[in-house]
């Protein structure tokens, strides 16, 4: 029963993001007007906006000008849910599993954005990276010690919040630091900009919620991802190498891989290492 409330619950969330996806690059409010057409801006009747559903029922097609509507509404919508559904199934109900949430859905947001305009928004990364350091100690168990929440342990655990509070301070300074570094000295040495202001927030906000080892880990596979898919791109001659490839979306996939499966693949790797 949870999880079919935390699904519908991630499907409703997912149209909201489309709607943050559509307007916060223009810079335009998310909360008025109400949905719209994007090619006839008729405003959209609630039966006609309900996640999923109404994409298969009018086939693709807006109801009064019967243009496609793009395929990626559903998809953002659907995504959202399994995330939610995953994060449910793999952190129980609890904090933990909000906050894996909430990271989610700004990564979704974030992928598509930065595939669309290369960038990615500070009206995502620093609220964030607020979010990050106010409520990762509480309930992120990447931030150690861990903090079970419970009104409680509330008082006695403010020693425990204060060290949580300092490794998502840490998390946030140490996972953005890379690329502000590499980006630092590529200006200096080429004297173009290389690595967009954006990544290195993202990564300062991925930082705060996952702690320094998390943010290292999802810098190794985004990187990671992110070459294989270059050269695979560069074979199939759809892409110039010289061309700038977004590195969002592969952060966002390698922070999805440290959510769900970051302590395995650390552990598999030390273990690996022998260390
Ligand atoms: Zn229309």
């Amino acid at each position: 029963m949870i999880f079919v409330v935390v699904l519908l619950f991630g499907l409703i969330i997912g149209s909201f993001l489309n709607v943050c996806i559509a307007r916060l690059p223009r810079e335009q409010s998310i909360v008025s007007p109400p949905s719209q057409c994007p090619r006839c801006k008729t405003p959209i009747k609630w039966y006609d906006n309900v996640p999923l559903v109404s994409f298969f029922a009018l086939r693709g097609k807006c109801r009064t000008c019967g243009l496609p509507i793009s395929w990626r509404y559903p998809l953002v919508e659907l995504l959202n849910g399994l995330l939610y559904l995953w994060a449910c199934v793999a952190f129980g109900p609890s904090g933990e599993a909000g906050m894996v949430m909430v990271l989610c859905s700004a990564l979704l947001v974030i992928t598509f954005i930065d595939l669309d305009y290369q960038i990615i928004p500070d009206v995502i990364t620093l609220p964030g990276m607020v979010i990050g350091l106010l409520a990762a100690p509480l309930f992120m168990s990447a931030l150690e010690p861990p903090m079970a929440f419970g009104l409680g342990r509330l008082l006695p655990s403010v020693g425990s919040y204060l060290t949580g509070f300092v490794n998502s301070l840490v998390g946030l300074l140490l996972g953005a630091a890379p690329l502000f570094i590499i980006g630092w000295l590529w200006e200096k040495l080429r004297k173009v900009e290389a690595m967009g202001g954006g990544d290195v927030k993202y990564m300062g906000m991925v930082g705060s919620f996952l702690g320094w080892k998390g943010a290292f880990l999802t810098i190794m596979l985004g990187a990671l991802t992110g070459s294989l898919a270059g050269v695979a791109l560069i074979a199939l001659k759809k892409h110039q190498a010289d061309r700038v490839i977004p590195f969002g979306p592969y952060l966002a996939f390698g922070t999805l891989l440290t959510l769900f499966h970051g302590p395995d693949i650390i552990d598999w790797y030390f273990g690996f290492l022998r260390l």
